[in-house]
């Protein structure tokens, strides 16, 4: 064993990188729990979900474009279908767009020739919607299977649904750019009814932990991948404090803040 980790190492002399990723998930895993049945009969979450692209998206993109930045937003292909107007928009903004499954397939709930077929039919849909290929992959719920990496790897795609290290490392042949869950919103404030498990988080002392998290991944010269959703990041208060922590990560010159596509890229050619 050796005896000394080495460091990752980041291009434009940079010592860390941030991540902001957006998961357009909308309604769309709501419809693959209800698949069986035949009608929504309880609408209340659904129309909590729909805040997302009816608003959220438009306050999050005026934020982004404030800081000038450009992140990357994964999208189930069901909800750029449904929402035509999603995909171009985004892209107007000269945001990467990834793939995000079908009707956000859970893992644990399909076959391998499932998540094949959904896969592709993503791929074409998303494709015909940006005018080129995805080059991103992240999984719904972040379950994964070999058979899942072989057809990333088929399709030349990399993959951020796995926490194996905190900077991009190559898992079967492609590049994972790492998640984790305590830099994820819905694990801080998904509320749709008061059976859900535990309280909201006070938005004061997530901003404090995502600060302290990113600080302490920067110094180890990591990447902090912040994950958010549509219709929970575009509410007023996950707003400002989203713009407090761009305000923050800004301020430091080592940090390259850039897209998941650039980090592939970097990460493949080194
Ligand atoms: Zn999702």
């Amino acid at each position: 064993m050796q005896t000394e980790l080495p460091r990752y190492q980041w291009p434009h002399n940079k010592t860390s990188a941030v991540w902001i990723t957006v998961d357009v998930d909308a309604y769309s895993p709501l419809l693959w729990r209800n698949r069986h049945e035949p009608e929504m009969r309880f609408i209340a979450e659904f129309e909590q979900r729909q805040h997302g692209l009816r608003a959220g998206l438009y306050h999050l993109l005026d934020l982004f474009a404030r800081h000038q930045l450009r992140i990357t937003f994964f999208v189930p292909a069901l909800i750029a279908e449904r929402h035509p107007e999603l995909i171009p928009n985004l892209a107007r903004h000269h945001h990467e767009i990834g793939l995000h499954g079908y009707c956000h397939e859970a893992v644990r709930d399909i076959t391998d020739e499932e998540f094949t077929k959904a896969l592709e039919q993503s791929i074409k849909i998303l494709t015909e919607q940006a005018g080129k290929l995805p080059k991103g992959f992240r999984s719904p719920g972040w379950e994964m299977t070999r058979h899942m990496l072989a057809e990333l790897k088929r399709h030349k795609l990399y993959d951020s649904s796995l926490a194996g290290l905190d900077h991009p490392y190559t898992i079967e042949g492609i590049t994972e750019l790492p998640i984790l869950w305590t830099r994820e919103d819905t694990s801080r404030f998904k509320m749709t009814g008061l059976a859900d498990r535990w309280p909201p988080s006070n938005p004061e002392a997530v901003l404090k932990e995502w600060i302290y998290d990113w600080r302490a991944t920067a110094e180890q010269g990591g990447l902090f991948t912040l994950t958010l959703h549509d219709w929970i990041a575009g509410r007023p208060v996950q707003l400002s404090i989203l713009d407090e922590f761009l305000n923050e990560v800004s301020k430091d010159q080592s940090v390259w803040i850039t897209t998941g596509v650039e980090v592939d890229k970097h990460h493949t050619n080194q």
